[in-house]
């Protein structure tokens, strides 16, 4: 098979995985940066060059798009897709994924539990929107956020009042959610692969810190999953159109949580911890897709 892997560079741990993977069974395989794409637009003719050489003869494209080239992601994919390439990733997947409350509107289409969430009017007072939640504390999060950037908690009113309002002041749109105090700065990571789990992993943010994200200095174990957290994390996947998926799930009073679906999840900290060959499964589903 050909095979390419759009990434920013051969040398990130999880496309260094995916190559060993494919190479391992023999298939050719060429990274691709995204950013030294031409995508050249002609009736019927779609086509790409990569450092001005169109792009033929393609099986498969496994895209790796970090958050800050969602757009030229988006559209490279779209191109593929024009192409007839099979993707493991779809443009539209790719959008709703990057998009925090989009992704929450199509989990509650699916009735899929998380914490409930406020996308305020540029208008309503902070303390309103607050409120609604039935007061502090709150979670803060940037639509896009990602790696725990952009997460704050808000312990008070008060808190959660001046920073609603700085969000505001520098034109960034933010969603309020319900803080789940009794994951207590722990999450669970699910990965998933063609709707099976390949892997799950327990993460626990550093002393004093809500967010467990493995950026933030967090430490991780494998996690042992429920019957209910499998089933949500395979439903989430599916909801989001996402065969490759990262599920992140708090564990709350009330059952699994929802965070979000990343459809470019880093693979580093679920190999090492689980110790297995995620590369492998991912290459593997490309080939039974062929
Ligand atoms: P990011 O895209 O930046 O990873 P997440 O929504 O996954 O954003 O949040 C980052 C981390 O913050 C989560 O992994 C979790 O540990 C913590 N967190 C996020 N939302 C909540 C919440 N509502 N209640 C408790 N902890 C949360
Ligand atoms: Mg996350």
């Amino acid at each position: 098979m050909n095979l390419v892997i759009l990434s920013r560079s051969a040398n990130l741990y999880s496309t260094n995985s995916l190559v060993q993977a494919a190479i391992k069974r023999k298939h050719n395989v060429r990274v691709v940066d995204p950013l030294l794409c031409d995508i050249v637009l002609e009736q019927g003719k779609p086509v790409i060059y990569f450092q001005n050489q169109p792009l033929k003869h393609i099986d498969a494209v496994i895209p790796r798009i970090g958050s800050s080239i969602t757009y030229k992601g988006k559209v490279l994919i779209s191109q593929f897709e024009a192409m007839n390439v099979f993707t493991t990733l779809g443009a539209e997947a790719l959008t709703v994924s990057r998009d925090k409350l989009q992704s929450l509107q199509k989990l509650t289409l699916a009735n899929i539990d998380f914490p409930k969430t406020i996308f305020p009017s540029q208008f309503q007072l902070a303390e309103t929107s607050i409120d609604y939640l039935g007061g502090a504390p709150v979670v803060l999060k940037l639509i896009e956020g990602t790696q725990g950037m952009g997460v704050v908690l808000a312990e008070t009113k008060n808190a959660a009042e001046s920073m609603i309002d700085a969000f505001k002041g520098m034109n960034q749109p933010v969603m309020l959610q319900e803080f789940i105090k009794e994951s207590k700065g722990s999450d669970i990571r699910v990965f998933v692969v063609d709707n099976e789990i390949v892997g799950a992993i327990q993460r626990q943010g550093k002393e004093g810190e809500f967010r467990s994200n493995l950026h933030r200095g967090g430490s991780a174990k494998v996690a042992i999953l429920s019957d209910e957290e499998k089933k949500v994390a395979l439903q989430a996947a599916k909801t989001l159109g996402l065969k490759i998926a990262g599920i992140d799930m708090l564990q709350s009073d009330r059952g699994p949580l929802v965070l979000e679906v990343n459809s470019s999840p880093g693979l580093e900290g679920i190999e090492l911890v689980t110790k297995k060959d995620i590369a492998k499964s991912i290459i593997r589903f490309v080939e039974k897709s062929m």
